[in-house]
């Protein structure tokens, strides 16, 4: 057992853990004498408190490494919990298959991506990582070994996607990879003015695009309000020109944030004008367009010590224009808000997961700088604007909502709370459980 500090992505919530490793899935479910409650980390790739037990311990899952089987012509493939997706694609490419649903970072666990029900740019087409699970096993901290699929133990296969590593430890997983004509990636980028262009262009694109995502200037008000970038893509069998791709890093963290009110309108307005017109098709490696902010390695410093904050919400669809609209205005006039915030339509498959975060709607996440109280406020509007839309916020990029907001957004918790191990728990549970 080890005694550590352990934070997440945003940087703005650590703390101490006692903490121990599993090296083999065939491993015992641990016990830190030390503790009451123990809780399954990944790789860390939660911005705020939901991969974290500050005060009690941590079971690091990432020696959980080794890949059991792989079928080449079925695309089934087996692996421990702590593969990530990142090694997957190193065995997968090579013999035609990719991911079939993948966040925009590939350092992500493969039981990360179980527990967060992680979704990608074709939630439209292909729902939530769930759908892609054949099976996994679930190890209690009574010892039993639950086999969960959707006709294997179904209510702990259910509660065990978004299910925040609250069930017990997942030891391994079989997913059902899909098949890609090659690396590159068919993109086509698209200018629009506001968000009913947005919708239009969504709605076109569904059908004949596998993936689809937007990039929003959050500080266009007035006529400018909800203007953007909108990108679809398809894999493809040509081969984009084969660039090197630099790896840069941040190898410091600047002492104070290097994203402000000036360097953030820069960017946006550079960033929204830069492309030449209002169409532009490009044959593109397939880490380019999924993985732009891999290539920067802790790209998250640059927000320096305070840390930041994502906050990621969806709308249902029949408000989700007005709700935009209303939640991009509140960011534009506080000033405050990041470089990339993305919009996106989730499609209507609906997630297996009990605490799944996408349903059908409009999606908008954005990082923002931790400024303190000025930025609560802001959020506190955004929670309000929420709230009466009847939307959610997803617990994987959150560090602060309120316990009635998650409870408004999340109505099968209750029923999600009788499958939590005795044994398990973690600071974003009693943050929001606690908080009335
Ligand atoms: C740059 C960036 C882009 C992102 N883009 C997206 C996106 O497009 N879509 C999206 O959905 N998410 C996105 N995310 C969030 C990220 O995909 C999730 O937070 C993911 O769950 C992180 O996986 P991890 O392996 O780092 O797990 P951690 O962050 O360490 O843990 C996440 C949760 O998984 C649980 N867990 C981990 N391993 C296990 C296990 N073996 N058994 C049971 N529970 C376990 C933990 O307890 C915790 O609740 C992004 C994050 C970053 C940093």
């Amino acid at each position: 057992m080890l005694r550590e500090t352990v934070g997440s992505w945003g940087n703005v919530v650590r703390g101490e853990h006692a903490s121990v490793s599993l090296r083999s899935r065939r491993d015992p479910f641990p016990r830190i004498d030390a503790v009451d409650t123990v809780l399954p980390y990944g790789n860390g790739r939660s911005y705020g408190d939901s991969c974290l037990n500050v005060g009690a311990g941590l079971v690091h899952t990432c020696g959980l490494d080794r890949f059991i089987r792989f079928d080449r012509e079925t695309g089934v493939l087996a692996c421990e919990a702590g593969v990530l997706l990142a090694d997957i694609l190193q065995i997968a490419m090579p013999a035609g298959w990719f991911v079939p649903v993948t966040p925009g970072t590939c350092f992500v666990t493969v039981g990360g991506a179980i527990a967060n029900d992680v979704h990608g740019k074709n939630h439209h087409g292909f729902g939530t990582f769930a759908l892609h699970v054949r099976q996994l096993e679930l190890l209690r901290s009574d010892g039993q070994r639950l086999r969960c699929s959707a006709t294997e133990n179904p209510q702990w296969f259910a509660a065990t996607f978004g299910g925040l590593g609250l069930t017990g430890i997942v030891t391994w997983a079989e997913l059902q990879l899909r098949r890609i004509p090659g690396p590159s990636m068919d993109v086509e980028t698209i200018r629009f003015h506001n968000l009913n262009e947005f919708l239009a262009l969504s709605a076109d694109s569904d059908r004949d695009f596998e993936y689809t995502v937007a990039w929003v200037d959050c500080l266009g008000r007035g006529n400018q309000l909800g203007r953007g970038l909108f990108q679809r893509a398809n894999h493809a069998a040509a081969r984009a020109e084969n660039k090197p791709r630099r790896r840069l890093a941040v190898p410091f963290m600047p002492p104070f944030s290097m994203v402000n009110a000036a360097s953030l309108r820069i960017f946006n307005t550079a960033y929204y004008h830069a492309r030449t017109g209002d169409r532009r098709r490009a044959l593109v490696n397939y880490a380019q367009f999924f993985y732009p902010l891999d290539a920067i390695l802790h790209w998250n410093r640059l927000y320096g010590p305070q840390g930041l904050y994502q906050y990621q919400c969806v709308i249902p669809s029949s408000v989700g224009l007005d709700a935009t609209a209303q939640l991009l205005q509140a960011i534009a006039r506080s000033g405050q808000g990041s470089f990339l915030a993305v919009l996106k339509m989730f499609g209507p498959l609906p997630s297996p997961g009990m605490l799944s975060f996408p349903r059908a709607g409009i999606t908008l996440a954005l990082d923002f700088p931790n400024r303190g109280e000025r930025l609560e406020r802001l959020f506190n509007d955004l929670d309000a604007i929420l709230k009466s839309a009847g939307g959610r916020l997803y617990p994987a990029k959150d560090a602060r909502m309120p316990g009635s907001l998650f409870r408004s957004g999340f109505p099968r918790w209750q029923e999600f709370s009788q499958y939590i191990d005795p044994r398990c728990s973690s600071t974003f549970w009693r943050r929001v459980m606690e908080d009335k």
